[in-house]
């Protein structure tokens, strides 16, 4: 089988440069997972570009608003917007209340508290709380959201397993000793892999047959073209 980084690296030949993340800062990229739900990405980044011009994105600027007013910023991410609100809200009492507004100071905790810490925000579980410390470059891992997990699992690196996260872990033991060390390539990996899974090996009917990675894709059922 071929390995991670050459995958990543097709890849990125055939991808245009990919947008980095809208943020490098901890506490934006909680309220980034916390303002839309299932819409997308534009969407989201329309709603959070809203939100850090009405309101702003510093845990006392959230506590000084109206809920009501976070609602109708919400509201441009999708369903559920005022309880979306409340979440903003909540996150930014947690910042404020447990990590004297700064959630900066995560950052240098070890990997294991910096987790734990940022796993107690709204709607961030094991995957957003890695995602995070790499993005804020904290600390190197194979951080994936779903269309990474489903291309690398087509791909051949681990099997599906009964749930998603026993699939996540499945990968990350997978390839633990290909990741290296360095956030930049691997934060480039993940998006480059959502990117993928987004436009291409989409969830159904993913379009082998125009995949730049057919050919080292262990997929049973990808369809190739037929050979003259
Ligand atoms: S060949 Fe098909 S399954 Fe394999 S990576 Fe490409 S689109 Fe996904």
């Amino acid at each position: 089988m071929h390995g991670f980084w050459n995958l990543v690296e097709s890849l990125d030949k055939y991808y245009d440069p990919t947008a980095p993340p809208i943020s490098r800062d901890p506490f934006e990229l909680v309220l980034y997972e916390n303002i839309a739900y299932l819409v997308s990405d534009d969407r989201r980044e329309k709603a959070f570009r809203e939100l850090k011009k009405r309101v702003g994105t510093r845990p006392e600027d959230l506590l000084l608003v109206p809920v009501e007013l976070l609602a109708q910023i919400a509201a441009i991410g999708g369903m559920f917007p005022e309880l979306r609100a409340r979440r903003l809200q909540e996150a930014a009492r947690l910042a404020r209340d447990e990590h004297a507004g700064d959630l900066g100071r995560v950052l240098s905790m070890d990997r294991v508290n910096a987790r734990k810490a940022l796993k107690k925000f709204p709607v961030i579980g094991e995957p957003g709380a890695e995602k995070i410390l790499l993005f804020t470059g904290a600390s190197p891992s194979l951080a994936l959201e779903s269309n990474g997990v489903r291309v690398l699992v087509r791909f051949g690196f681990a099997r599906e397993q009964k749930s998603y996260s026993a699939t996540y872990r499945a990968l990350q033991k997978a390839l633990a000793g290909e990741i290296g060390s360095k956030c930049e390539p691997l934060i480039k990996a993940h998006l480059l892999l959502k990117r993928h899974g987004q436009e291409v090996c989409r969830r159904s009917e993913p379009r082998c047959t125009a995949c730049p990675v057919a050919k080292i894709c262990a997929f049973p059922e990808k369809q190739q073209p037929a050979k003259t």
